[in-house]
């Protein structure tokens, strides 16, 4: 898969997935484990950044095991 990156912000923070490294492991989107209201792989775009805080976010995005999901806060982009 070609190298894409992609970005979905909620205006104060900005989720970065790489889709050529995401090994599908369904933690970020499975509802025992993941945030499904954020991370839902049957629509598109699969993130929606106003599903759930900021902080709900970044909790969920440190546990992607591959590295596909990283974040950043917008203000020290
Ligand atoms: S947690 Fe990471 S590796 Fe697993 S499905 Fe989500 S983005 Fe892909």
């Amino acid at each position: 898969m070609k190298d894409i990156t992609k970005k979905y912000t909620n205006g104060q923070m900005t989720i970065v997935w790489k889709p050529s490294l995401c090994q599908h492991s369904t933690i970020c989107w499975r509802r025992t484990t993941g945030l499904p209201q954020v991370f839902n792989p049957a629509i598109k775009p699969w993130i929606n950044p106003l599903g759930a805080t900021t902080e709900e976010m970044i909790v969920q995005v440190k546990k992607c095991p591959s590295g596909a999901l990283s974040f950043f806060m917008n203000a020290e982009e």
